[in-house]
């Protein structure tokens, strides 16, 4: 097999510097450039390697991460303050955007209440083909203009349908994940902010970023009743009966802010809070691969039943990059309230075993 070295240090900063440029200089009529950029940097994370190799992708994987970012925003946001009324949020400085469009009409014809029970109608297989061309058409085609200018610094497309990350991107994206979608995220927010067809459902209220990017309460409620059947009434951390639980990010959300249920666990409020953003000590590691092994079938299900991707496989491959992304960065793991211990290589022994 061909050894494509990473980056070096200098590329990497051209990378983040044409980052930074193309926010500052590119044109955003529309959110799809910012959903776009997290899928991609998501899928890198999921799919890509650690050295430089170029990463293929199809539009059509790519469109189905738009489908899920755009999913719940078709349902009406309200802040419930005077002066502002509840409407579903214009994503596009014109005519509400395409995509958001198309899942509406979905929707309102689909029987399905989740988008992962959605995946199995013949509809969901049109309402793809849909947003494939609109992404292929749209963001794809001027993401990669700037400054008055093409750059294609991210991707080509050799042909129709594929998108191939050119070398080094998909270990950058994967390197500055974090920062990528907080820049996306940020801008995103700022775009509906400013959009003046927002102003009469926003007012001045906050809790727009919770509901463009956080998940349901609904979701997290049917979470948390099917974690509780699966695994008992106590804490995953310290093995403690639970009077009151939440619903944890193993993997912690400020690392990687999509939701995946085999990604879930419960903990009592004070062990969640004192993990907080980091990643968890070995012991935990070990028992959550061990569940990840022999309870997999049914997280899926408590994923499928609250509308969170549900997918074992990814879910390991978010762990196994965060945690040596971490190790790399001489991370330290939490063990419990102010205990840490340095991430060593024994941790990505456990992950390549699991
Ligand atoms: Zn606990």
């Amino acid at each position: 097999m061909k050894v494509v070295l990473p980056p070096t240090a200098e590329q990497q900063l051209a990378f983040l510097t044409k980052l930074q440029r193309l926010f500052a200089e590119g044109d955003f009529t529309a959110t799809y450039k910012f959903a776009l950029l997290i899928a991609l940097s998501d899928l890198a994370v999921e799919w890509g390697a650690d050295d430089g190799s170029e990463l293929p992708l199809t539009t059509r994987q790519i469109a189905e991460r738009l489908v899920q970012q755009y999913w719940r925003h078709v349902l009406p946001y309200g802040t419930d303050r005077i002066h502002t009324m509840a409407g579903v949020l214009s994503q596009n400085l014109g005519a509400q955007a395409a995509v958001l469009t198309a899942i509406e009409e979905f929707r309102s014809t689909s029987g399905s209440r989740t988008l992962q029970q959605a995946r199995s109608e013949a509809a969901y297989g049109r309402l793809l083909t849909k947003v494939t061309t609109v992404v292929s058409a749209q963001p794809l085609t001027y993401l990669q203009n700037f400054g008055g200018t093409t750059d294609p610094f991210l991707y080509d497309r050799p042909q129709r349908g594929i998108v191939v990350l050119k070398p080094c991107v998909a270990y950058c994206f994967r390197r500055f994940h974090p920062l990528v979608q907080q820049l996306a995220r940020n801008h995103w927010v700022g775009h509906i902010k400013a959009n003046r067809r927002n102003h009469g459902i926003l007012g001045e209220a906050g809790g727009l970023e919770d509901f463009l990017f956080g998940i349901s309460r609904q979701s997290l409620a049917l979470i948390g009743a099917g974690l509780h059947k699966l695994d008992g009434p106590k804490c995953f951390y310290c093995g403690q009966g639970l009077q009151e639980a939440d619903v944890d990010h193993f993997v912690p959300f400020a690392l990687y802010p999509r939701d995946l249920a085999h990604n879930f666990v419960l903990a009592h409020p004070q062990c969640n809070r004192s993990k907080s953003d980091s990643l968890a000590g070995k012991g935990h590691l070990e028992r959550w691969l061990e569940r990840l092994a022999t309870k997999s079938a049914q997280l899926g299900e408590i994923g499928m039943e609250a509308g969170v991707a549900a997918d074992n496989k990814t879910a390991l491959r978010v762990a196994a990059w965060g945690y040596m992304n971490a190790h790399a960065a001489q991370g330290k793991a939490w063990i419990k309230a102010s205990a840490y211990e340095l991430i060593d290589s024994g941790y990505l022994t456990h992950l390549a075993a699991g």
